[in-house]
């Protein structure tokens, strides 16, 4: 639970949250005659407080990108619901929706994949405003204001310049105040750093939590990188395919991982590792099939622990107190 999960007003509260997908079809599956689905998100809750940094964290494809996608509404569930500041975002539409998109805003991984390569440094951060019908007299302070927070030069120094005229670290800060030019509440962050040389990466991830410390700003930041996650976050979930396994206040987590499977990914980290208190878990074996909502534990094919009640009951996720839940039999 994270701690705004106690709180009357949380910003962000996902309940049952699902996202299913058509999967192709084998053969078995026209015998059947069943359509089968990709669960991408399966049923997880999630809250984020007002100024709360939350990772989530978890291996490609078990649903970490989607679930960010949900929040920010660029995605429609299957089933479940969001609220946005005690509002339900899945009937918003025209003036309400895009006072959402102000206030809820997505970092890009890929810089190219927010920028326009055709279009001016200027232009790609006035282009939100546009976009949103800000008021054009205002445009120039707003985007340098945003320059400043993400401790770049001024516009003048840009004059002229297209995106791929700039380092991976500035272009990165560009896409950070392109965010930041609407002055939103809220933040997904894909894996912010993955684009860049560990050279850049900690002075991105500085700006980044510097910024999110003075405006006050929720942010969910979406990586596999565990080191991230412990230097951003306050709170940290881990999921693996399309489920909550394990969340509570990042250093506890990553100090004493319970589930099986975050007690891996710890493990992987190389030297220094985050912990040594707990004995090594490996991981083995590959992800499993995704399709369908299996029975019992979706992690029990990699488990080192599993027992025979693992493959016939889905481990609930249990809260421990002090902020810990976990999914695990055995935990
Ligand atoms: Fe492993 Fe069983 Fe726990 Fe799943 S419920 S993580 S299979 S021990």
């Amino acid at each position: 639970m994270t701690s705004a999960q106690t709180s009357a007003h949380p910003l962000v509260a996902a309940n049952g949250l699902t996202k299913r997908f058509a999967a192709p079809r084998r053969l078995s599956d026209m015998f059947s005659g069943q359509r089968p689905h990709v669960y991408a998100v399966d049923g997880i809750d999630l809250c984020i407080g007002k100024g709360e940094s939350v990772g989530l964290l978890g291996e490609s494809g078990c649903g970490k990108t989607t679930t960010g996608r949900l929040l920010l509404k660029l995605t429609e569930p299957s089933a479940g619901s969001i609220a946005f500041d005690g509002v339900a975002i899945d009937t918003l539409k025209g003036d309400d929706l895009t006072a959402f998109r102000k206030r809820a805003q997505l970092v890009f991984q890929n810089p190219f994949d927010a920028l326009n390569p055709r279009f001016t440094i200027e232009r790609v951060l006035a282009e939100p405003l546009v976009n949103t019908g800000v008021e054009r007299a205002s445009h120039r302070d707003k985007v340098e204001k945003a320059l400043a927070q993400v401790r770049l030069p001024p516009l003048s120094r840009f004059e002229g310049l297209f995106p791929h005229q700039l380092s991976g670290g500035q272009l990165q800060r560009i896409v950070l105040a392109r965010a930041l030019v609407l002055e939103p509440d809220f933040i997904v962050a894909d894996e912010p750093v993955s684009m860049l040389d560990v050279s850049v990466r900690a002075g991105v991830l500085n700006v980044m939590r510097e910024v999110r410390a003075t405006l006050g700003l929720a942010a969910l930041y979406i990586s596999h990188d565990l080191a991230l996650v412990r230097y951003v976050c306050s709170t940290t979930l881990v999921m693996y395919l399309g489920k909550i396994v394990e969340q509570g206040p990042t250093a506890d987590l990553l100090k004493t991982p319970l589930h099986p499977y975050t007690r891996a990914l710890v493990n992987a980290v190389p030297v220094p590792r985050v912990d040594q208190s707990h004995a090594a878990l490996p991981i083995i074996g590959n992800v499993s099939d995704a399709r369908g909502q299996p029975r019992g534990c979706r992690f029990r094919d990699r488990c080192p622990m599993a027992v025979a009640r693992c493959a016939a009951e889905e481990p609930l996720l249990r809260d421990l107190g002090q902020g810990r839940r976990v999914a695990c039999h055995l935990a």
